[in-house]
């Protein structure tokens, strides 16, 4: 099973909401349309989480697709 670390800059992002709804498993809104990851680390800046399921192509879709690019997807 991939182990892989899931990070989101925050603070810039659009609150477009392409990332939860391609990958809802990994990334949701926090109470102000801010993307966060699901059970993550989060503070204004940077939400962060680590994940070993075998969803790791949605959480790349996400992150290919995401207008400003501040998500990252790195195998750890
Ligand atoms: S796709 Fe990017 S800009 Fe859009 S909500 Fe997700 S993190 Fe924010």
């Amino acid at each position: 099973m991939t182990k892989y670390q899931i990070v989101i800059k925050r603070a810039e992002c659009i609150q477009c909401g392409n990332c939860w709804n391609v990958d809802p498993s990994h990334f949701e809104s926090d109470n102000n349309g801010i993307s966060q990851v699901i059970n993550g680390e989060t503070t204004a800046e940077i939400s962060k989480g680590t994940f070993d399921d075998d969803k790791i192509d949605l959480a790349k879709q996400a992150e290919e697709e995401c207008p400003v690019e501040i998500i990252l997807v790195v195998e750890v």
